[in-house]
């Protein structure tokens, strides 16, 4: 017999295991699909952390954090396990910087309690950076990391206890959508839904095509290095926050940081944007650019000395980015019952349980109470008749 399901979501990571866990969570009959082992290192969401903050250039996401952040606590409790770890987070650069401008603007006009530090106030706070003069700080306290391969798994884990299947190693090749629900194809058998999620991150380009929607999505290579500080005391949650610095210059779009919770891990470092971009997942070269890490160190010398140390680890992770970076969480204009979240643009992961909920919601109900404004498939103008 054919197997039935309510809602089949395509792909484990952190958005989709997030709609399982929330359709789980609703009582509804749930399949969760993912091409490859579950905690993979092929995509977007797994590994040690991610930051969350509420702290955004568009008083839009200061909102939706705003939802998000009361969702993680109720996570967590229900996991039995803490996923976030509150370190504080300190955006810094030149006051007439572009970014930090906006950035700024956006905390204002969302009513942030964020704290607006000067050079002195940052030495005395965190004597680690050293600053160019004339540059300034903006500090929330709230900011910190997720453990990122830990929260999806919580989903995943937790959507399991409620009832659903989860399949890894399980790709899906073809999703047809019909009057009475919708078709799945994978090469062991076709499933058959009401409803489907498409939470395919860097593969959903193929998969969306083939339902007559040709999304702008590019995927970056972007990478990460560890590197470990002269002082491991000095750069731990407490004793070092989560940084953005406000330049784009020699060192990249905006190197920001990730305190590290064991030191035998190291300081995170990467830079926001300003890698190449290939149209599909099988163009990625995941070998990591040695003159980048060198680049990285670089900047850390010159702002962060005593985290210029060795080299402990560095790899590749996707971006799937759309051209505004904004995410897309709507419905398929032809086919209602095909819910699509897909181009989280490199900052998705603090959202995943709340766009999780969102994609659920558009499943279950056809609708959310949150703002999908700047996430709607009609802005690309791309779908076929
Ligand atoms: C290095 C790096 C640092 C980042 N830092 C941050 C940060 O600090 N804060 C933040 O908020 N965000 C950050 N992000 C962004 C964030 O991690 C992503 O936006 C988010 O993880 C995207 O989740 P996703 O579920 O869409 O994608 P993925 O996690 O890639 O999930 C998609 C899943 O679908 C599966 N799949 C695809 N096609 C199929 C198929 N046909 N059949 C079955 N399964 C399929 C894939 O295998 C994959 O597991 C970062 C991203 C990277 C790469």
């Amino acid at each position: 017999m054919a197997q039935h399901f309510d809602v089949i979501v395509i792909g484990a990571g952190g958005v989709g295991s997030a709609a399982a866990y929330y359709l789980s969570k609703a009582g509804k009959k749930v399949l969760l699909l993912e091409q490859f082992e579950l905690n993979h290192q092929n995509g977007s969401s797994y590994g040690y952390s991610r930051v969350i903050r509420y702290t955004y250039d568009n008083p839009i996401y200061v909102d939706l954090m705003r939802a998000a952040y009361p969702l993680w606590f109720a996570l967590q409790e229900e996991a039995g396990e803490s996923l976030y770890v509150k370190t504080g987070g300190l955006d810094f650069g030149l006051p007439d910087t572009d970014t930090f401008r906006q950035m700024k603007a956006s905390l204002d006009a969302s009513n942030l309690d964020y704290e607006h530090l000067d050079q002195a106030d940052i030495a005395q706070r965190y004597p680690q950076f050293a600053l160019d003069d004339g540059m300034e700080g903006l500090f929330h306290a709230d900011t910190g990391l997720l453990r990122a391969s830990r929260c999806v798994l919580a989903h995943t884990r937790l959507a399991q206890a409620r009832g659903a299947t989860v399949i890894d190693h399980t790709p899906v090749l073809k999703v047809v959508p019909s009057d009475s629900g919708v078709a799945v194809h994978t090469e062991r058998e076709v499933f058959y839904c009401d409803r489907i999620i498409l939470t395919a991150g860097s593969w959903a380009k193929d998969l969306l095509a083939a339902q007559g929607i040709d999304l702008p999505l590019k995927i970056m290579p972007c990478q990460l290095g560890f590197y470990q500080p002269s002082r491991a005391a000095d750069f731990e949650p407490g004793t070092f926050p989560v940084f953005f610095a406000h330049m784009n210059g020699p060192y990249g779009e905006m190197p920001y940081g990730i305190p590290h919770e064991d030191p035998s891990i190291g300081l995170k470092i990467t830079t926001f944007y300003g890698w190449d971009t290939v149209d599909t997942p099988d163009q990625v070269d995941y070998t990591p650019s040695p003159a980048w890490t060198e680049r990285i160190r670089a900047f850390a010398q010159q702002y962060i000395p005593a985290a210029a140390g060795p080299l402990i680890s560095t790899r590749r992770c996707l971006y799937t980015l759309t051209p505004d970076k904004h995410f897309v969480v709507d419905q398929h204009p032809n086919h209602p019952q095909v819910v699509i979240g897909a181009g989280f643009s490199g900052h998705g992961f603090k959202f995943t349980t709340l766009m999780g909920k969102m994609l659920a919601d558009l499943a279950i109900e056809g609708r959310t109470a949150h703002d999908t404004s700047l996430f709607k498939l009609e802005r690309f103008q791309l779908v076929a008749a």
